[in-house]
């Protein structure tokens, strides 16, 4: 990144804490945390039952149920849905960026629409368009290099105004919305009993997704929790760390496709929703992971205060997941290369991720104990392994 961009994206940092602030001493939102903790917890240990429990409740829901070990069976899973497309459209989603979905599309010449504003900035953005936030991908970028990338792709010219861009962005997505009939979305978390899946957004956008032919919806086994209740307080809780707010403006819950039986009683499928709904649930390396790793519940609220992610931003972190919990993650989802080119060892192992977390996920410990597994397997930095060569012959690092 950029040093303008760090600088923008440090003031976007400052702005969204000052806005939670009031928020996470809010009596019910510490009651929340101490509840969510608790369902993150116990869910991981269960995952492969739940699985199978998810698995039968979604085929009885009149869902697909599809199952990914890794990010190519998955990816294999999405072209096989969408091969005689020539446009999908797709909501924000780490678990769609951990598998280069987008880049995938564009081999396969299948061009996708990015509805989510922050991610259609960075897709429309031509050079570095890694995200810097889970939620507000394009918080480092000022609104007038927003304009510029705007108007450069989209060949009108915006005023450097956030309403501007947000009409003129919306009035193209929808434009392009009138052709597709397939829309790509997450979850934030899954209901097995019910075999339901949860998902919040702000603007709307997934609603529209929702409502297209096919929806399919990737998620992580990592997501599932065992009841509804369980996962709406989940995605509460995220929802008040990431943006301040006590609710988004939208919690989808989706469990079936789209019907009625308002003739007779008789159910007719194909109302206004989508005809077919399929849930690809991923492993990816999930189960491989230290349990404490699952926790997460995608806030961000760790980078925020992260002294590292401060000063490097993305280059701090994995794909979408960013900061030191993504380098974690980078362990189990590739290997322990990408673990190291991701930053294992530019963490500080100071800890206030772990204070600011909302499931207190222990990233500097995970952190510590992945770089103790990558020294025993020879995979340490090699600038480490010649100092400590030296330390032991010369007993100087020199
Ligand atoms: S590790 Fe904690 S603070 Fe960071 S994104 Fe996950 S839940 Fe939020």
């Amino acid at each position: 990144m950029k040093e303008n961009e760090l600088k923008t994206m440090r003031s976007s940092f400052k702005l969204m804490e000052e806005r939670r602030i009031d928020l996470m001493q809010d009596p019910r939102i510490i009651k929340l945390q101490e509840r969510v903790k608790n369902i993150r917890k116990e869910s991981v240990k269960k995952i492969p039952a739940m699985v199978e429990t998810a698995r039968e409740n979604f085929k009885n829901n009149g869902m697909e149920f599809l199952y990914a070990e890794d990010s190519h069976q998955a990816l294999d899973l999405i072209y096989d849905l969408i091969k005689n497309e020539k446009i999908v459209a797709k909501s924000k989603s780490n678990t769609l960026n951990e598998l280069g979905l987008s880049d995938y599309l564009k081999k396969k010449k299948i061009h996708l629409v990015e509805t989510d504003l922050g991610d259609r900035i960075i897709q429309l953005k031509v050079d570095d368009n890694k995200p810097s936030h889970p939620i507000g991908p394009a918080l480092h970028l000022k609104v007038d290099k927003i304009a510029e990338i705007i108007s450069e792709s989209l060949k009108v010219k915006v005023k450097a105004d956030p309403r501007a861009i947000m009409e003129l962005v919306r009035s193209n997505v929808l434009e392009e919305l009138k052709s597709c009939k397939i829309g790509i979305t997450g979850a934030n978390s899954v209901a097995a009993e019910d075999g339901s899946l949860i998902m919040v957004h702000n603007e709307g956008n997934i609603s529209l997704l929702s409502l297209m032919d096919t929806h399919i919806v990737v998620v992580g086994v990592d997501k599932l929790v065992e009841t509804i209740e369980d996962a709406i307080s989940v995605v509460k809780l995220e929802t008040a760390y990431a943006t301040g707010t006590a609710l988004p403006s939208y919690i989808n819950v989706i469990s079936g496709p789209s019907k009625t039986a308002d003739i007779e009683k008789k159910l007719l499928e194909d109302m206004y929703g989508a005809r077919k709904v399929v849930v690809i649930m991923l492993d990816n390396g999930r189960q491989e992971a230290l349990e404490e790793c699952l926790w997460c519940i995608g806030c961000g609220s760790c980078i925020v205060s992260c002294p590292v992610y401060n000063v490097l931003g993305n280059e701090f972190g994995y794909r979408g997941y960013l900061g030191g919990r993504g380098v974690a993650m980078s362990r189990f989802l590739q290997d322990e290369e990408t673990s190291i080119s991701s930053g294992l060892y530019m963490c500080t192992l100071c800890g206030l991720c772990t204070l600011e977390c909302p499931v207190k996920t222990p990233t500097n410990e995970i952190m510590e104990k992945i770089r103790k597994e990558s020294k025993n397997t020879g995979f340490s930095p090699k600038e480490h392994l010649k100092i400590f060569k030296s330390i032991k012959k010369k007993g100087s690092p020199f």
